[in-house]
């Protein structure tokens, strides 16, 4: 038995658990596709894809990769597209990328055969320690630790070590300890029985000591600390991020497609397939306030401040929130994309968590171009606001001399009052989906003022693409998409799910 400094156990602790736990395992372990071989490449896959993502969910996605990667070399020499395509749905897709990366290396260095060799394991795109341990363990039974989450609970709570897991000292401790523990011989086969007691038994919230085949020795069931351990101090939050998204519908030749970009090559979601969306607000504060309005302005009475929503609240916004919105999303979109953007009506919310940021998407079908009906805004309300936003020192002098300009809701000052006249019931009762034969005419805009109203607040009107053939001029990674494209791009999960909604609705 290694001795290990950090974490000295009693040598019959170590030795029960051993024993104990390994033959458990080999008396009955869970049917996984991924047990079938010790192919080091099936292997690798496998616990790419087990990272941050459950078994059952990880089950039908491993069988449609190896069907269609079934080799290293069928895995480099595959378009990114496709890869990230069959990673669809699955998250965390810099997983992907690198693990083509990853086969890549195997082709150019070792002749497209993951090597017995821990540090040239090491060394591939993508493998960390846990993964490394894993393969070497697995596929050749070296005695590499196999630590993640999972086993550093199940060590945690056998050995009652009350140090912070969320430290690299402690990971480090434990890696050692878990190293001391393997079996002569029997590496794969303890790694994988330790995973398998973590998931099945020493499970995060409730662990069923009672089953436990270790229960007689663990030392925080003894100690009545099993719920209690292990110590994590909390990660911090997301950063709160609310978003305005644009399912842009195609007209005339573009009829029945609606808008996508891809996204930048490097950072969150590279490369992937979305819909068009902004920046509104970020931990509560507006992203990017119209120009000239950056001190907050006291609302007016009457007037509702309309993005007070914190992120992770679904309630779908009242209509002067979406009057709010349609007006930034128009200004943004035409900031950072030159698109002019017309919200016709509500769509949806859909939250995502990253690792780093919560997404709040709200989501507007909308129209390329200056479509003209979009919001009623009485008039003498616009003239009112126009006034307002036009005074010295106010609205007009503040927003660079542009008189007329209408800013948003919330910090406007004005009594703007908004109201939308006709909304289909497709759309408001029914959960947000939209009604393709009711985009037109859904909402009605007050007949002298609505486009600047909507379009030109902060005096974003400036240097925007021609109403003209907009839809014809699309900025670089844009692009229309029918439902048959989808086949063949990569979304993330969040707006795969809303375009597949649109478009069953469509059907
Ligand atoms: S006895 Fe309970 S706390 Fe200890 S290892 Fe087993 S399940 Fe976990």
């Amino acid at each position: 038995m290694i001795h290990n400094e950090q974490y000295p156990q009693p040598d019959e602790a170590k030795a029960v658990f051993s024993r104990e736990l390994l033959a458990w395992y080999q008396a009955g372990n869970r049917n996984l596709p991924w047990r079938k071989s010790r192919d080091p490449y099936r292997v690798w896959v496998s616990e790419i894809m087990l990272q941050q993502t459950r078994v059952d969910t990880v089950i039908p996605y491993y069988l449609k990769f190896m069907d269609r990667f079934p080799t290293v070399k069928a895995l480099a020499e595959a378009p990114e597209e496709d890869v990230l395509k069959r990673w669809e749905g699955l998250g965390y897709y810099s997983r992907a990328r690198n693990l083509q990366a990853g086969a890549r290396q195997v082709m150019e260095l070792y002749g497209g055969v993951v090597p017995d060799d821990t540090e040239a394991v090491a060394g591939l795109k993508g493998v960390g320690p846990y993964t490394k341990g894993a393969i070497m363990s697995i596929a050749f039974n070296r005695p590499e630790p196999a630590v993640d989450g999972n086993v550093m609970r199940v060590l945690s709570r056998y050995f009652c070590l009350e140090d912070d897991i969320a430290k690299p000292s402690t990971r480090t401790g434990i890696e050692k300890l878990a190293v001391s523990l393997i079996p002569e011989g029997a590496a794969g086969d303890f790694n994988q029985a330790l995973m398998e007691l973590g998931a099945l038994v020493c499970t995060p919230k409730s662990p069923g000591c009672l089953t436990c085949p270790v229960m007689s020795h663990c030392a925080g069931r003894i100690a009545g600390k099993e719920n209690e351990l292990p110590v994590k101090t909390k990660a911090k939050p997301p950063k709160p991020q609310i978003r305005l998204g644009a399912l842009i519908a195609g007209t005339g030749e573009h009829a029945g497609k609606v808008l996508v970009r891809q996204r930048p090559d490097s950072g969150l979601l590279a490369r992937m397939w979305e819909l068009p969306h902004v920046l509104l607000e970020e931990d509560g504060a507006a992203a990017d306030k119209p120009r000239g309005r950056r001190a907050k302005t006291p609302a007016a009475p009457g007037v509702r401040a309309s993005h007070g929503r914190r992120a992770g609240s679904q309630a779908e916004p009242d209509l002067e929130e979406r009057a709010a919105d349609a007006r930034e999303l128009r200004r943004l979109m035409s900031a950072e994309t030159g698109l002019i953007v017309s919200a016709r009506s509500w769509l949806a919310v859909h939250e995502h968590t990253f690792s780093h940021l919560h997404w709040t998407v709200k989501v507007y079908l909308a129209e390329l171009g200056e479509s003209g009906r979009i919001w009623s805004v009485p008039l003498a309300a616009a003239e009112s606001a126009a006034a307002y936003s036009a005074a010295p020192g106010r609205g007009g002098g503040e927003n660079g001399g542009k008189p007329g300009s209408i800013d948003r809701g919330g910090d406007s000052g004005s009594d703007i009052s908004i109201s939308e006249l006709s909304i289909s019931a497709g759309n408001e009762a029914g959960g947000g989906k939209p009604r393709l034969g009711s985009i037109g005419g859904e909402f009605a805009v007050g007949e002298t003022r609505g486009a600047s109203a909507v379009g030109e607040s902060g005096g974003a009107s400036e240097g925007l693409a021609p109403t003209a053939g907009a839809a014809d001029k699309l900025p670089p990674g844009y692009r229309w998409i029918g439902p048959e494209q989808m086949r063949e791009l990569a979304f993330p999960n969040l707006f795969a799910k809303i375009l597949n909604d649109y478009w069953d609705e469509a059907d």
